[in-house]
């Protein structure tokens, strides 16, 4: 619909000045509302890709945070529950789901996961942004049906541990992402690295 497709370019008019939002994912951190707690830019668009976003396609993202993962998968044309434990950033989700005209392609829903996963519709991908668990992982993996997507991001030593156990039974993909951005270092410039990020692909 009209406004669909106007909203987003709404909030990048008003967000960074520019003619119009990008269509590729990865959009800068800033046209999102969030505390901090957000999937940056390069990551976020290195996991749209492992998610593989299609038309009408239907994600469960876990621990959504900002609900940046699923904002870019319904610009991407899907749908997408965003499953977040935290009240302060359900907030987010709906602001920014609002300012980019998605909410009819967005439900958002407050609580735990898995508990909070109990009786929504099947997806064809799911994110796990947070709270990646063994509970978690068994959960999914027990309830989601054969070809599902699933995409698991992890920045502690305890989830990408049980990521890389996973990996060992499942198979799928394991991404390592080390980035580094040049910042001011006294009269130069220098590499700040980011934490690393280890990312679980893998088909149902
Ligand atoms: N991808 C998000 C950032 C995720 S940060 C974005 O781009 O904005 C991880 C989030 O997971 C946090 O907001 C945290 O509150 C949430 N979280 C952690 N464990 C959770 C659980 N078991 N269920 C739901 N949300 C959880």
């Amino acid at each position: 619909a009209y406004t669909d497709i106007m909203a987003p370019v709404a909030v990048a008019i008003a967000v960074s000045g520019s003619a119009g939002l990008s269509h590729a994912s990865g959009l800068p951190d800033t046209v999102f509302r969030h505390d901090g707690q957000i999937t940056k830019r390069p990551v976020r668009a290195l996991t749209l890709s492992a998610l593989a976003p299609r038309p009408d396609e239907l994600l469960w993202d876990i621990g959504a945070g900002s609900g940046s993962i699923s904002l870019e998968w319904c610009l991407a044309g899907g749908r997408a529950i965003a499953v977040e434990a935290r009240t302060e950033r359900i907030a987010n989700i709906q602001a920014n789901a609002r300012a980019f005209g998605l909410e009819p392609r967005m439900e958002i829903v407050e609580g735990q996961a898995p508990d909070a996963l109990e009786g929504l519709p099947a997806p064809d991908a799911v994110f796990i942004g947070g709270g990646g668990s063994a509970a978690l992982l068994d959960y999914v993996w027990d309830t989601l049906s054969p070809g599902t997507r699933i995409v698991a991001n992890s920045v502690t030593l305890e989830t990408e541990t049980l990521l890389a156990t996973w990996y060992g039974q499942k198979g799928g993909d394991l991404l390592r992402i080390e980035l580094a951005s040049a910042a001011p270092l006294g009269t130069m410039s220098g590499w700040v690295p980011v934490r690393p990020i280890v990312q679980w692909s893998v088909t149902r």
